[in-house]
């Protein structure tokens, strides 16, 4: 199923052209283009799931491993330091294209980034930290 006011579908489809990097039957890798760093990449899966609560858990194993071997080819070839794999859910977690995405952030040193894809880490209290653990806990 693809969504025709989608970009992400008409680039993984190959309606819009797009540098990608590897292609199989259920994803596309594409390169970012207003990339964080050189090599930046977004494995985007051909069928349309806006998020992660809406992907097959099936297709969203398939996306990690594919991840993951990427991941050590793009160190490979690249020779980056680090390697951040990012994945945003809702507006307010930083998504902007509403097609499921995993970005692969080649690290390098001092590639200027040192300040971002990171958080603030917050101090809660013991009972604060109690009630969130009994939410999560299964
Ligand atoms: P997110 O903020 O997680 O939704 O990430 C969306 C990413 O898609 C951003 O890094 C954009 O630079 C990237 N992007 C948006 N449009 C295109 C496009 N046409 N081709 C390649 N990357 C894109
Ligand atoms: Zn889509």
């Amino acid at each position: 199923m693809t969504d025709t006011n989608c970009i992400f579908c008409k680039i993984s489809g190959g309606e819009i052209p797009s540098k990608t990097i590897y292609e199989d039957d259920e994803f596309r890798v594409i390169l970012d283009i207003s990339p964080a760093t050189k090599g930046h990449a977004l494995i985007l899966p051909k069928e349309h799931y806006a998020n992660i609560f809406e992907m097959p858990e099936q297709l969203a194993g398939k996306a990690m491993i594919l991840a993951k071997k990427l991941a050590k080819h793009m160190t490979n070839v690249l020779k980056c330091d680090g390697l951040n794999i990012v994945q945003n859910n809702g507006e307010m977690a930083g998504q902007t294209v509403f097609h499921f995405h995993m970005h692969l952030i080649p690290r390098y040193k001092q590639d200027g980034n040192e300040e971002k894809l990171c958080w603030n880490h917050l101090e809660l209290s013991q009972e604060e930290l109690d009630d969130v653990f009994e939410k999560l806990r299964q």
